[in-house]
């Protein structure tokens, strides 16, 4: 892996998507986690695949500029999701440590934050997250997409196992810090099956997740030969029946029909809001409403 450490002039990234927030904090670019379907990479057309995975850009002085733009008179304090096109726990984060100066920023501008992870090593910064929830308000989406580890290991091979990320769940739930769990992406003919979308909700409500939030793998851009790629050799026949399912980036619409209805049953059994995102988006509304408060 090569890693380049750069400067940043500034680290909010606004985009008109409002998933989880308007706004983006990405302290990386480039992501060690490798996860055969990566969306991101579309955010990053100019690089090849081994180099989204394995140059890995470092932006050193985030926690600086981050302070810069919440400084600015034009800052209105909203929500900031940490990270959207990679992840602020991938492994280098252990050497790197930039998330709890990153927290602390946020606990000094009493500013919501979203963290939206695949990675365990959030616990390290629990301390300062229960600060930040205090001030401000805090809300983790864990991402998770299959809980078979033999699965797990061949399309996130870097990242921890899926039942330990919702363990931590119950561990931010002890805190009072909100969770949800982003089962995305589900990959159609292997993690769309009953049994895994079931042990997913399953284990997220025993674990006291709020939402859960599907979502079906797409493939913009580069992703999608990057990940056909992966497939033929670590998934032998699995090519030629999910192919025939999309057209362009996105999978067709009976597909899609059929999922949600699956994924409605599963809701209904384990009794979680039928609205998932318009929960989500509550929760942020609520953060952003606590600070206004403060
Ligand atoms: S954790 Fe997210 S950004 Fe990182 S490789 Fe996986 S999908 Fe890409």
């Amino acid at each position: 892996m090569s890693l380049k450490e750069i400067t940043c002039k500034t680290a909010l990234h606004y985009h008109d998507r409002e998933f989880a927030s308007n706004w983006d904090l990405n302290i990386y670019r480039g992501c060690g986690h490798r996860c055969i379907y990566c969306f991101a990479q579309y955010s990053h057309k100019y690089l090849d695949t081994e180099q989204f995975f394995d140059d890995i850009f470092i932006k050193t002085n985030v926690a600086e500029a981050l302070s810069a733009d919440f400084s600015r008179r034009s800052w209105t304090g909203d929500p900031v999701n940490i990270c959207g096109v990679t992840d602020g726990y991938q492994p280098l984060e252990k050497e790197y440590v930039l998330m709890p100066k990153i927290i602390e920023t946020f606990i000094r501008h009493r500013n919501p934050m979203i963290i939206t992870t695949k990675s365990t090593l959030l616990l390290r910064d629990i301390d300062l997250l229960k600060e930040l929830n205090k001030v401000a308000g805090v809300n983790v989406q864990v991402s998770v997409s299959a809980l078979d580890e033999i699965i797990r290991k061949k399309t996130e091979p870097f990242a921890p196992p899926s039942v330990e990320r919702l363990g931590m769940i119950g561990e931010l739930n002890k805190w009072g810090i909100p969770c949800g769990v982003l089962m995305m992406p589900i990959i159609p003919h292997l993690t769309d099956n009953i049994e895994n979308l079931d042990a997913i909700f399953k284990t997220a409500k025993e674990n006291g997740a709020k939402t859960i939030i599907p979502q079906v793998l797409h493939l913009r851009g580069n992703a999608k030969n990057v990940f056909f790629n992966y497939v033929r050799s670590l998934f032998p026949g699995l090519e030629s029946r999910i192919k025939p399912l999309y057209n362009g980036a996105y999978v067709n619409k009976n597909y899609l029909e059929t999922f949600y209805q699956k994924v409605a049953s599963i809701r209904k059994k384990y009794n979680f809001p039928s609205d998932h995102r318009e929960n989500f988006r509550n929760e942020c509304r609520r953060l952003d409403t606590q600070l206004k408060l403060l």
